[in-house]
């Protein structure tokens, strides 16, 4: 229900738009599908996969013998859970001794969804201790420690300016010390030094290969689901420096085009973890393509 809530705008815009092209055409002709292919890109689910979601449903429509515009629907929703088909085999970090990464540019969510994730991982019974390896930003730390305190989980962090890898070192060896479950690492966003930042994450990379060689590794990107296709283009350039495990998709309930999960999983055949519906710690949801495609036409 609350994932229902949370894409209410989403629901509103491209489940609207469709039902509307469904019950506004007689007949499956070539404007029908072309006024569908504007609704889905229109809903940011990109001009690729929208191609393939139609071009999906033109063939099963084309076989099935289909006449109706109405009987197109289930076979829309199937075809959309197809583009959106990745490898979720990784999806288990919550049973293993892990350190997730999570990286991304300013604003986008990431000290929000770290004190999210903290506090969900908490509440499921693991030991969690959290990294404040944004350096670079004062704020960022006072603002994460308070995540951690509302969350009740320990973080370490290090004084304005210092070596961000030098925080991570820290942490990877007291969460080893102390026996903790999930180390989350926050990290910086500063772009306008990007050979610096991708220099920094490589680094940081480094020292958990080293420090830590048997744990589990995520790398998590945070995309703010209200940036439409820039999120795929900042994805692409943080995957050149870190092997991207999965998304965390924010900001999810403020965009009317949450179709950038289909063009995020379409494009970059990386499973969205995580979506940010809200600003409290209840608002961020496990992702699955399944229930989110179910939600939006439900
Ligand atoms: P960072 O710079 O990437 O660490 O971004 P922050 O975590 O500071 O978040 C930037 C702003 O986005 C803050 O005002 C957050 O409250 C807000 N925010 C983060 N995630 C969500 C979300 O899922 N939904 C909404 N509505 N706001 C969010």
């Amino acid at each position: 229900a609350r994932l229902k809530e949370g894409l209410t705008k989403t629901r509103d815009n491209i489940v609207r738009g469709i039902d509307s092209v469904f019950s506004g055409f007689s007949a499956i002709d070539d404007d029908f599908y072309e006024e569908l292919e504007e609704i889905l890109i229109m809903g940011d689910i990109g001009v690729n996969a929208t191609t393939a979601i139609v071009e999906r449903l033109k063939q099963q429509v084309k076989e099935k013998h289909i006449k109706e515009p109405s009987e197109c629907k289930q076979l829309l929703i199937e075809s959309i859970k197809e583009q959106m088909q990745v490898d979720e085999t990784a999806y288990d970090f919550e049973k293993e001794q892990s350190v997730i990464m999570v990286i991304g540019v300013n604003g986008v969510g990431k000290t929000t969804s770290v004190g999210k994730l903290a506090g969900k991982l908490k509440d499921e019974g693991r030991k969690v201790l959290i990294a404040a390896a944004d350096t670079f930003r004062a704020a960022a730390g006072d603002q994460l420690a308070e995540w951690a305190s509302r969350a009740d989980v320990p973080m370490i962090g290090g004084k304005e300016g210092a070596d961000p890898a030098s925080v991570v070192f820290d942490a990877v060896n007291a969460a080893k010390a102390r026996g903790v479950d999930v180390l989350l690492i926050d990290t910086a966003g500063r772009l306008h030094n990007k050979k610096n930042l991708m220099e920094e994450l490589r680094k940081m990379n480094r020292i958990i290969d080293k420090e830590f060689p048997n744990a589990h590794r995520e790398n998590l990107i945070v995309l703010d689901g209200t940036t439409g296709q820039n999120a795929l283009v900042q994805a692409r350039e943080f995957g050149e420096v870190a092997d991207l495990t999965g998304i965390i998709l924010t900001k999810m309930d403020g965009t009317a085009k949450g179709g950038i999960a289909v063009a995020i999983q379409s494009e970059l055949k990386v499973p969205v973890k995580y979506i940010g519906v809200g600003e409290t710690i209840e608002d961020l949801q496990k992702f699955n393509s399944e229930e989110f495609v179910n939600a939006l036409f439900d």
